[in-house]
């Protein structure tokens, strides 16, 4: 049977990736996140006729908890529950901490950690009355261990981590599992765009920081694909991953091993 996955953050990269893969289950899709209404329309079509599924995109912004609990809310009451939930939605900003913007630090915050609460939140009492849930979060390396200039985004992801535990332990009683992702680096805007601002903050050329900073980071000198980290999110959300919960997977290349 069809299942209602809800994805925050699905018009790019990693949560597009995500998306994608369980539409073409035949799963139903909402999708959310920024871009062009006609951008936003083609992939709508495109994820419909991959799987069968019924996609719709509600435009919340993760800042507004308001709109939070509303993208939960029409998720149920166009599909009659909320099955899987993707916490995916996410911003970077690189810079040193003295120089650091307040409204960046508080924008990362919301957008990064604090929307997984109130999607969570909303979430809940269906998952609790149908006895069935999967929450994944996507954390990050960035979850695990820190690199410099990114206070914002490594504190928000060591929160999700402990989001994800705390939450997993109020839900195991109640067929939900709660885990988080950690991926290395993914090639998506959120990685194109850092690369000029890292390049100043290190005083180093565009090209440098792809191969010194970014592939250096992770043994396999490769970036990882967004669709390796949906095919882990599908194995997450299956009745094989029952008992895995409370916990993280890595997908890093090997960046947390040294
Ligand atoms: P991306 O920039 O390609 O996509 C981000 C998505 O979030 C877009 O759909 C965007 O519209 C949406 N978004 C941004 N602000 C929003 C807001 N206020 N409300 C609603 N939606 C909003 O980025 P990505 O690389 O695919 O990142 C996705 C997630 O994966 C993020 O949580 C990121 O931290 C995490 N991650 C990425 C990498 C990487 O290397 N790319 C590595 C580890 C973790």
């Amino acid at each position: 049977m069809a299942r209602t996955v809800v994805v925050t953050g699905s018009t790019s990269g990693i949560g597009l990736a995500i998306a994608t893969a369980f539409a073409a289950k035949g799963d139903n899709i909402v999708l959310n996140g920024f871009g062009k209404p006609e951008e936003i329309d083609t992939i709508k079509n495109t994820l419909e006729s991959s799987g069968g599924g019924k996609v719709i995109y509600h435009p919340a912004d993760m800042t507004k908890p308001a709109e939070i609990a509303d993208l939960i809310a029409t998720a149920n009451s166009t599909f009659g529950s909320v099955d899987v939930l993707v916490n995916n939605a996410g911003i970077q900003h690189v810079e040193k901490i003295e120089d650091f913007p307040i409204e960046k630090w508080d924008q990362i915050i919301a957008i990064n950690l604090s929307s997984s609460f109130h999607t969570i939140r909303a979430a809940i009492p269906l998952m609790k009355a149908k006895k069935y849930g999967r929450i994944i979060n996507i954390a990050s390396a960035h979850g695990l261990v820190a690199s410099p200039f990114k206070s914002a985004y490594v504190a928000a992801k060591h929160g999700i981590m402990g989001l994800t535990k705390t939450a997993a332990l109020e839900l195991a009683e109640f067929g939900v599992t709660v885990n988080a992702i950690c991926p290395g680096y993914v090639l998506t805007p959120l990685v194109e765009k850092q690369i000029p601002d890292t390049a100043k903050a290190r005083g180093m050329t565009e090209e440098q920081v792809k191969n010194e900073v970014i592939l250096k980071a992770q043994p396999t000198h490769e970036f990882v694909k967004a669709e390796e980290i949906a095919a882990l999110s599908i194995y997450l959300a299956s009745d094989d991953a029952r008992q895995v919960t409370g916990t993280h997977v890595s997908i890093d290349g090997g960046w947390t091993a040294e």
